[in-house]
Formats: C-alpha cells, sequence, structure tokens
C-alpha cells in the first residue's frame, strides 16, 4: 500500500499550505469509514508517542488543495478518565488542527452532542459530519442540517460513511473552516445563571494569569477546573505565574456550586451539557411516530411543550403563581391575624405615631422623620414580602426546570418583536397580567435570560407593565371620569401596557440595541426536585440584595422630595392671615388645605411644577399633576398622596381616594381626555428610582438606566399629548 509506514508519528509530508484536520467523534460513529474514503489508501498506521493507542494518518485531496487527516480515538467525552479521552484532548490543545471534523450518529444524536459540546468549548475549528443519516431517516427522524449548523454556528455536512457519500462536502467545509477561522465562539455554550456567574469570575482570574492564558483558553480552564480535571489542573502549574490564586478562585467557585445546587460541580456541568444536547436535538430533530418518546423528561415535554397544550397550561401556571404571591403575602392575613404585607405596613404606621409628640414641638424634624425617613423606609419595605414570594416561586420553577420550557413555548411569537420566550416571564412579574406586580423583581427576573441584547431589551421594556403602584392612579381617574366603564376601562389600560411594550421592544430592536438575534439552543435540562434550603437560599439572597440597594437609595431620593416640597419655609401665619383676608367666610379646614397647597406651590418643587406647566399643559397637565409626577419618578405610590396634597384636599391614601377623585370630577379643568392623557403618561413614564437602580446594577451600565428614564419619558409624553390632542378635538365636535 502506498505511503503506508508503521512507524508511530510519522507524518506523510505534506505541503506547508496542507489543511489540518483532525476526525473526533463517538466510537462506532463512523470515523474509520469516513477516514479511509476521505483518504483512500494513503495512510500511516501507527501508535501515539508513549502509549498503546493506534494512530491513522492520511492525506486527502480537493482540487490542489491537500488535506492531512488525523483518526482520532473514538470518545463520548473529553474528560481525563481514559486513554483515548486524554489523547484525543491533547492533540487539540498541542496541535491546534486548522479542522475537526465532529462525527455524529445522526440516529443517536442527543448522547454523540455530548462531545460535540465540549469542542465547542474548546473553540475548536469544527465541522459537523451528521452520519449515518440513512439510520435516522430510517427510523423516520427528519434532522434539520442548515438549522443545526444555525445553532451550533459550525458547518453541518450530511454524510453516509459506509458509502462515502458527502465526503467532498465535509472537505469544502473544511477548507472554509480552515480558511475563515470559523470557530463556534466561547460564549456559545451557557451554564445558566448560577454556574454561569463562577465561570465568569474564574475565568477572570485565570485570564489575568499570563503564564495560563497564554497557553490555553481561560474560559475551557474555567469549567474544567470546576470540573475538578486533575489532569488540566497538572498543566495549570506547571504554567501558572500563581497557582495558589487559581486555586482558591477554583475552590470558591465550586463551592459556591455545590452549595446551591447540593450536587457535585462536576455533574452540574455534566447536566448542562447534557441539557444543551437535549436542546439542539428537540430544536433540530422532528420525530415521526410514537417511538420517539423516551424517558420521563421526554414525556412530561410532549405534553408541557406541546402546541396548544403548552400554551394553556403555562397560562394556568403563571396566574396560579401570580395570584397565589399577591395572595400569600399581601392579602390573605395567614400570619397571626395579618398579611406579611400587613405586618410590616402596620409596624412603618406604629413608628409615625409613635414620633407624633414631635409634631407640635419640632415640626421640622417631625416631618422629616415621618414623610422623609419612616415614610421613605417604609415604602420600601412593604414590598419585600411580595419580593420574597415571588422570588420564591420564580426559583422553585427554575429549579424544577420550567422556565427552561416556557421559553421554548413562547419563544417564536416573542422573537417578532425582538424578545424571547423568558422575556414573558419578567414582564408577568413586573404586572403583565394586569392585577400588579412589580418591575423589581422583574428585571431581576430578566437574569433567566442568556443573550445579552435580549436581555437588555427585555428590562427595558419591562417597567412598561402595569405595576401595583400605578393601579391606584388609573383607579383614582376611572373612578372620577369613568365611572361606567370601569372593568372596560382597566382592560384597556392593560391591553395598552402590552402594544406600548411590544411596540417599543420592535423599535429598540431596530434603532437601538441593534443586532441580529443569534440562534441558540435552549437547553431542556432534566426536571428535578428543588430542594428546600437551595431554594430559600436563592430567594434570601436575592431579596437581601432588594432590601440593601433599592433602600439605601430610596431613601435617599425620599429625603431629597421632602425637603424640596417642604423648603423654603414660608411663614404659615402670614399666609393664613393673608388667605382669611381674601376670603372672610372660608371654614378653617378650607383655611388649613389653603395654606398647605401655596406652602406646597411656593416650595422647589412646586416651582418646578409651575416652570414645566409650558411644556405640560400640551398633555393637559397642571402644575399640581406636575409635582406628583415628579415624585412618581422616585416611586409611582406618591402620585396619588401629593396629587391629594396638591388639589388641597388634605392627606388621602392611595386606598381611599374618592374624594380627590370627586374633586376632580367636579374641577371643570379636568375631563376624560385629560384622564385618560394622565393615566397612559404615568402607565409609560420613567421607571421609578428602584427600578432604575436595578436596571443600572442588571445591565452593568448607568448609560441604559439613564437611556431608560429618557425614552419612556419621552415616549409617554408624546403619547399624553397625542391623546390629549386628539382626546380633545373629538370631545369639541
Ligand atoms: P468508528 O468506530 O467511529 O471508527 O466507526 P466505523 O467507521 O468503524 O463504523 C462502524 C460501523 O458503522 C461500520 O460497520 C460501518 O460500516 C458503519 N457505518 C459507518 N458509517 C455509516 C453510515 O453512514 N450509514 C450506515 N448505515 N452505516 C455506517
Ligand atoms: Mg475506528
Amino acid at each position: 500500500m502506498a505511503g503506508t509506514e508503521t512507524r508511530a508519528n510519522v507524518p506523510v509530508r505534506p505541503s506547508a499550505s496542507a489543511v489540518r484536520a483532525a476526525i473526533a467523534g463517538n466510537p462506532n460513529s463512523g470515523k474509520t469509514s469516513i477516514f479511509n474514503h476521505l483518504t483512500g489508501t494513503i495512510q500511516s498506521v501507527g501508535n501515539w508517542p508513549g502509549v498503546t493507542v493506534s494512530r491513522k494518518e492520511g492525506r486527502a485531496f480537493l482540487g490542489d488543495r491537500e488535506f492531512v487527516i488525523i483518526d482520532l480515538p473514538g470518545t463520548y467525552s473529553l474528560t481525563a478518565y481514559s486513554l483515548e479521552e486524554v489523547v484525543a484532548r491533547n492533540f487539540l490543545i498541542d496541535k491546534q488542527p486548522e479542522a475537526v471534523i465532529n462525527v455524529l450518529d445522526a440516529s443517536n444524536l442527543e448522547r454523540n452532542l455530548y462531545l460535540t459540546v465540549q469542542l465547542m468549548e474548546m473553540n475548536t475549528p469544527l465541522v459537523v459530519a451528521l452520519n449515518m443519516i440513512d439510520v435516522a431517516e430510517r427510523r423516520q427522524l427528519k434532522i434539520d442540517a442548515a438549522h443545526m449548523a444555525e445553532l451550533l454556528g459550525v458547518p453541518v455536512v450530511r454524510t453516509m460513511g459506509n458509502r462515502g457519500e458527502g465526503m467532498r462536502g465535509l472537505l469544502e467545509a473544511c477548507v472554509d473552516v480552515a480558511d475563515r477561522d470559523v470557530r463556534p465562539g466561547v460564549q456559545r455554550i451557557h451554564y445558566g445563571h448560577e454556574v454561569e456567574t463562577e465561570v465568569r469570575a474564574l475565568t477572570d482570574v485565570i485570564a489575568s494569569d499570563a503564564g495560563v492564558s497564554d497557553a490555553y483558553l481561560p474560559r475551557w480552564v474555567a469549567v474544567k477546573l470546576i470540573e475538578k480535571d486533575e489532569e488540566v489542573h497538572k498543566s495549570i502549574r506547571a504554567v501558572a505565574t500563581d497557582v495558589a490564586a487559581i486555586d482558591e478562585a477554583a475552590d470558591k467557585a465550586i463551592r459556591a456550586i455545590e452549595r446551591h445546587f447540593k450536587e457535585p460541580a462536576e455533574i452540574i456541568i455534566a447536566e448542562r451539557r447534557y441539557g444543551y444536547a437535549a436542546g439542539v436535538v428537540r430544536e433540530c430533530v422532528t420525530p415521526a411516530g410514537e417511538g420517539a418518546i423516551q424517558d420521563v423528561t421526554d414525556q412530561i415535554d410532549s405534553i408541557v411543550c406541546h402546541r396548544v397544550v403548552g400554551p394553556l397550561l403555562l397560562a394556568g401556571i403563571v396566574y396560579m403563581l401570580f395570584a397565589a404571591v399577591f395572595k400569600v403575602a399581601d392579602e390573605w392575613p395567614w400570619l397571626f391575624g395579618r398579611s406579611p404585607s400587613g405586618w410590616v405596613a402596620t409596624f412603618f404606621e406604629r413608628c409615625q405615631s409613635a414620633i407624633s409628640p414631635l409634631g407640635a414641638k419640632a415640626p421640622l424634624l417631625y416631618s422629616l422623620l415621618h414623610d422623609g425617613v419612616i415614610g421613605g423606609v417604609g415604602g420600601v419595605m412593604v414590598f419585600v414580602p411580595l419580593i420574597f414570594v415571588m422570588f420564591m416561586f420564580v426559583a422553585i420553577l427554575e429549579d424544577t426546570g420550567y422556565i427552561a420550557r416556557v421559553a421554548f413555548i413562547l419563544d417564536r411569537a416573542l422573537k417578532l418583536f425582538g424578545l424571547q420566550g423568558k422575556s414573558i416571564l419578567a414582564m408577568i412579574v413586573a404586572g403583565g397580567l394586569g392585577g400588579g406586580g412589580c418591575a423589581v423583581p422583574g428585571v431581576m427576573a430578566t437574569r433567566t435570560l442568556r443573550e445579552e441584547k435580549d436581555r437588555l431589551v427585555t428590562m427595558l421594556v419591562t417597567p412598561l407593565m402595569n405595576c401595583g403602584a400605578k393601579i391606584p392612579v388609573y383607579l383614582m381617574l376611572i373612578a372620577a371620569f369613568f365611572a361606567n366603564h370601569q372593568a372596560h376601562m382597566m382592560f384597556l389600560m392593560w391591553a395598552l401596557s402590552w402594544v406600548v411594550a411590544l411596540g417599543a421592544a420592535w423599535l429598540l430592536r431596530r434603532f437601538v440595541v441593534k443586532g441580529e438575534q443569534t440562534p441558540f439552543v435552549m437547553e431542556l435540562p432534566a426536571y428535578h426536585m428543588p430542594t428546600v434550603k437551595g431554594v430559600l437560599l436563592h430567594t434570601g439572597e436575592r431579596t437581601w440584595m432588594y432590601v440593601k440597594k433599592a433602600g439605601t437609595i430610596i431613601l435617599a431620593v425620599n429625603l431629597i422630595l421632602w425637603a424640596a416640597m417642604y423648603f423654603p419655609r414660608i411663614d404659615a401665619g402670614a399666609v393664613r392671615a393673608e388667605l382669611v383676608k381674601a376670603n372672610p367666610g372660608m371654614s378653617d379646614a378650607d383655611v388649613d388645605n389653603g395654606v398647605a397647597e401655596i406652602r406646597l406651590s411656593r416650595s422647589i418643587a412646586g416651582r418646578l411644577g409651575t416652570a414645566l406647566t409650558p411644556l405640560s399643559k400640551l398633555a393637559g397637565f397642571d402644575w399640581r399633576t406636575n409635582i406628583a409626577l415628579i415624585g412618581g419618578f422616585a416611586a409611582k405610590e406618591v402620585i396619588v398622596g401629593t396629587m391629594g396634597t396638591a388639589y388641597a384636599m388634605g392627606e388621602i391614601d392611595p386606598g381611599t381616594s374618592e374624594t380627590l377623585s370627586q374633586h376632580l370630577a367636579h374641577d371643570s379643568d379636568w375631563n376624560p381626555v385629560r384622564a385618560l392623557a394622565l393615566m397612559i403618561f404615568v402607565m409609560v413614564y420613567a421607571p421609578c428610582l428602584v427600578t432604575t437602580a436595578v436596571i443600572r446594577r442588571e445591565s452593568g451600565k448607568w448609560r441604559w438606566a439613564l437611556f431608560a428614564l429618557a425614552y419612556t419619558s419621552v415616549l409617554a409624553f408624546v403619547l399624553a399629548v397625542l391623546v390629549y390632542n386628539v382626546g380633545s378635538l373629538f370631545l369639541a365636535s
């Protein structure tokens, strides 16, 4: 046989421009058949250096291009469990072939893809050979190779190794991959939020170690160390500048992962890889007939991901989650006669009444403590039970693996708007079902989204949902101006929020967060029973972050707002005298209210409200409304109360706002159109401060937090002006 040599490791004297292509794959996937067809008789057979694993190398040609083909040992994985695996892995790392042909048994795709995932992690220049395609077809499996190529980011060629079909396609793909240096990209495999956070932290440590990062791909090393791969650890020790730092970071990552999942880190990593492989199969393979359903997960998925049943089930689960969160945290008095939110609210009310003796003695200090400090902190803490319960349910759904399915069911529909399946969860948490919710946990829920652009857009549109704080504003205005159509108007506001949010997402995708949506594999991890400890730990951490960061911010802002409405403090006696003189018949209560109103109008906030009227009157808002809306920047909860104060109606709490409602209904400056314009403005404008702060943290950039403020405010203003002016035309005619 020409060129057959038996010495180990002797190349076939290729030309310098030859493409070195290694064949990798599971045993019996057809590697040797493909190798033989590619190389014909130009082969050399030997052993890998130092070990008794046989090695074959040969030459192939396509036009004037020359190839050196290496048949790697068959492996199921690239861990260090067997000699074959170590040989194959070291070859890929040390020799850096220009192309790696990964032969897959198409009739057993899911198991074969496990190796592919690991090759992708190494960012090898891959060409996938969908071999045994005839066997797959005989089993009536339809495989969408083009879609698979798109998902994996590498060429996929259908082959029949035993008959030599598809060999030319393979070589062409190898040339393409080698010449253009096509690689899957290091970020393509995603391990889910928790693991990913640790992988990234460890990657940073490794990347900053010049010794290691010169020799290896930092992210790959990070994953391998988390997998406790001894071989890799040994290699790292040989080249690292600071082994101790890397070891310490790796230990920390492993501990964090094991603490969260209560399972060895290497098992978690392996599971995520299988999840990825399962996702690819579900996306690209259409099984025909009943034989396709194999295990429990598949059986559950055939219901949960069903085209009709899936969405219905999802709607039911989401509705139940939503109802349960509000019932458990806010409505049911199950905790010693009160709801958890009720207890928090009561606590802060008690604090406020405890300091009431101060009111007469030190009015400034009293107002500062009563409205600024206790009111501010209480306003945030009241949400803590809601957020805790919400996070708990979301954590349970996440840990069981259901969230991954939700993404599946809704992905296609939401892609039309530049969002993705998992976006829906964030939007529902933020109030997308119409009855309340909060954008703060909503924005945090975007963590389950893995594609950065989709996540950003979701974050930016999530505050458009009708959160619990906007509802009192609607209720108050609807009672005043649409008393006969309350339910219809609430439904309209709900529908509008979705139209605006989806429209905004579409526009943002088109003009701001540009770029194709990269297709990616949605992992379908096996279903799991969540552990009580894991869920509570997870929930506690997230809630604490909310308390800590949001609490400090809203407290600071509340103090600023309080000061803006309090200062400069004009003398009450003089105002009162002036007022009584001008309106001799006025009742004492009216005088009190009048004094409060005048003081407010001359405060910093009052002047700001007045200064904004030239602009705000385009949408029909007066200075009082402006103050309330400025206050609403901090938290929408303050809008009704501030309007109440501003309309000299004394203290009005959002729950019993009839008096303000009645007042507005009788006010000749007000009409239904103005009310509708205000409702739409409140729906769309500026995410509250806590949400803005959370957007800043979750996006990592102030830029996006400020952008969220700016674009929603402009959009809200444009919509309000439009509604007000068009509506006024109708009203006039
Ligand atoms: P290796 O272990 O990966 O080197 O696999 P082999 O090349 O030795 O192939 C294992 C078996 O599968 C052999 O009997 C081949 O003839 C057969 N085979 C390889 N490719 C195909 C294919 O595309 N279709 C079918 N039906 N059989 C194949
Ligand atoms: Mg073989």
